[in-house]
């Protein structure tokens, strides 16, 4: 996918997202400079309107705990197009497999909470990173 299509993709995707956004060219050039997706842009763009759908649904049919709207920046920081809250069974939050909490997002296949060392011991390499830094 070309470097104008993702844009496209992205844009839809920001146009249709819910929550606080800033423009398109804001939020393309910090989607675009983050290091972290730079391999797996095209993969992210082709979730995000699918995944905001998925929420827009999630939130408009339940009076279950459902995490609010994030401003555009935090949800695509923080990957939240992973995100599947009660995606398989309505009634039952998927809970942080370490601490047991509601999930606010999967690593892989594993649900964690928002707590660092949750998202560390689901396998993210940025939240261990951070953990060590913090131990120095
Ligand atoms: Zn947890």
């Amino acid at each position: 996918m070309d470097k104008l299509h993702m844009k496209l993709m992205f844009e839809e995707a920001r146009l249709l997202y819910p929550g606080t956004k800033r423009g398109l060219e804001v939020e393309w050039e910090y989607f675009w400079n983050l290091k972290k997706f730079a391999h797996r842009r095209s993969e992210i763009v082709s979730l995000m309107v699918p995944a905001i759908k998925r929420q827009i649904v999630r939130h408009q049919d339940t009076t279950d705990f459902v995490p609010s709207w994030k401003n555009f920046k935090s949800w695509v920081y923080n990957e939240y197009w992973t995100l599947e809250w009660g995606s398989k069974d309505k009634n039952a939050p998927v809970a942080c497999k370490n601490c047991g909490e509601p999930s606010t997002g999967m690593y892989g296949n594993t649900p964690h909470c928002r707590k660092l060392e949750c998202k560390a011991a689901a396998g993210d390499g940025c939240a261990k990173y951070l953990i060590e830094q913090g131990q120095k």
